[in-house]
């Protein structure tokens, strides 16, 4: 596949190539360019030219378009998660759902057109009136992760887009196809040329010109925390905003009051999703005591039942994971949490299991001390641990231990229950009785080590335009 620069389709100024794996396999699934700093001027530039024809059409217009992105997108649904998983190993009804979730994304910000409003001040008795303008920032820059790539794509996308701006973006090296293909999919439905730019390549060879680049006026990130720390480093140099959406270690607080069973059977299912490679993730399960042994004993018995293989083959319940690097990461600190001594039980293997690829066998952890210096981290895989708390006191304390802040769920039936740990709970997003949803219309981000700003909600306004003030006197 090429890059998407201004109106066409290009290989990078270098000629060289990545080559993309599929996780299932470990071998070669398709190649992008190795972009570098020339492409990104060229990307920048191209977007500069197209920034003002792009914001000085009535805002209805954009979203008319943002509306037929997301027809087209539907349209093309089939196509664009087959490469995602293709690339990124999740099932494709997971990968269908994504491509799915990032065409209402799109319908969220066409309907939101018309809230981009400008301000009026009258009577202001010694000075006149004011008029306050909504101004969209310029070129704006866009980095994104592997693990939900199409629809992390779709909100930087949409925002940016509905209020004015144009955008560069830069997928990861290690899932960037599909963002390709949405990108043609975008340009197909009408998007003129240079408002969207997709630059393929590598953190430091791509990334870091992207967010020293003067002409851009915001980052908008969503990877890991130290690469946000180096990126909010580099971006204040050049007085740019910068929107950070990090990891997380989510906690998910079960009362004594629910049914063990039903909660236990989300937790897996939900931990499970993506093979446990979302930052929203339930990672670590936080059981009072009077549920504790059923909620256990009902995963100890489902977590053989669950069917790891290729994304494509439909009986497949989790995928590989993205990468070695991860796989690793993860066997490690089940290694570490049993060292610890928790008790670790893990999934079948299944005899139909590809030999190659970046599997990585589902664990129950249980018995897990809420202190655990490894569950303090992100595990990024399909690890489930399980905490057994006296009380929900002790549970908000678990929940909290964390540098990371940025969802948390509490899982009761007594409103008075949920309200007080939901109050407590040091996050960015709450659920009760529900984790990880994240409908396009409520604000998303993180507290602590999770990041700085809203995605999505009406934060898109604040976060992708300015104010300008003109007072008038006669
Ligand atoms: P990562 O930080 O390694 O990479 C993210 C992006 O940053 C990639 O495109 C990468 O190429 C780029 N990058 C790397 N070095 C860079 C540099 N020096 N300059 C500029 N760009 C650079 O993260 P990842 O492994 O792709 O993603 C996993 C992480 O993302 C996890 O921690 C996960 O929790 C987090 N995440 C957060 C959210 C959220 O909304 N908060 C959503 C999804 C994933």
């Amino acid at each position: 596949m090429q890059m998407m620069i201004a109106d066409q389709f290009l290989e990078s100024v270098s000629g060289e190539r990545i080559q993309i794996n599929n996780p299932a396999t470990g071998t070669a699934c398709g190649e992008v360019p190795a972009g570098g700093g020339e492409d990104v001027d060229f990307a920048v530039q191209a977007a500069l030219d197209a920034f003002t024809p792009w914001a000085t059409l009535p805002n209805s217009r954009r979203g008319g378009l943002l509306y037929r992105c997301a027809e087209l997108i539907r349209r093309e649904a089939d196509r664009i998660a087959l490469i995602l998983t293709t690339e990124q190993g999740k099932p494709l009804r997971e990968a269908k759902d994504e491509v799915y979730g990032a065409a209402a994304v799109f319908e969220y910000y066409a309907g939101s057109a018309s809230l981009v409003s400008s301000g009026y001040a009258d009577r202001l008795p010694r000075y006149g009136y004011g008029i306050v303008q909504r101004r969209p920032l310029g070129v704006c820059g866009a980095i994104i992760p592997w693990n939900m790539p199409v629809l992390i794509a779709a909100w930087k996308i949409g925002a940016a887009l509905v209020t004015g701006n144009t955008l560069v973006l830069k997928p990861s090296s290690k899932a960037p196809m599909a963002v390709l293909a949405l990108g043609e999919v975008m340009k197909r439905s009408g998007l003129p040329g240079g408002v969207l730019n997709i630059v393929t390549g590598s953190g430091n060879l791509v990334g870091d010109p992207l967010i020293s680049h003067p002409e851009v006026k915001k980052i908008s990130f969503t990877g890991g925390m130290e690469t946000g720390r180096h990126i909010a480093g580099v971006a204040a140099r050049t007085m740019k905003r910068v929107t950070l959406e990090l990891g997380g270690n989510d906690p998910m607080i079960v009362c004594s009051d629910v049914d063990p069973v039903a909660v236990a059977e989300a937790a897996l299912l939900l931990r499970l999703y993506n093979c446990g490679q979302i930052c929203t993730s339930p990672k670590r399960l936080i059981v009072e005591d009077e549920v504790y042994e059923a909620f256990v004993t009902h995963l100890k018995r489902r977590i053989s039942e669950v069917v790891i293989g290729d994304g494509t083959d439909p009986s497949s319940m989790i995928g590989p994971l993205n990468s070695e690097e991860v796989r690793s990461s993860v066997e490690h600190a089940v290694w570490r949490l049993g060292d610890e001594g928790a008790e670790v039980i893990m999934g079948r293997i299944p005899d139909t299991l590809p030999r190659k690829g970046f599997f990585c066998l589902p664990a129950l952890v249980t018995g897990c001390d809420g202190d655990s210096p490894v569950l303090q981290e992100e595990i990024f895989g399909p690890v489930i641990a399980v905490i057994n708390a006296g009380d929900s006191d002790e549970a908000i304390d678990i929940a909290n231990n964390t540098r990371y802040g940025l969802g948390a769920s509490v899982w009761t039936q007594k409103i008075e229950v949920a309200e007080r740990l939901a109050e407590g709970l040091e996050a960015g997003i709450v659920w009760v009785n529900q984790h990880m949803k994240l409908p396009p219309e409520v604000p998303f981000g993180g507290v602590k080590g999770s990041g700085s700003g809203r995605e999505n909600g009406l934060a898109f306004i604040e976060g992708y335009t300015e104010e300008k003030t003109i007072l008038i006197s006669r």
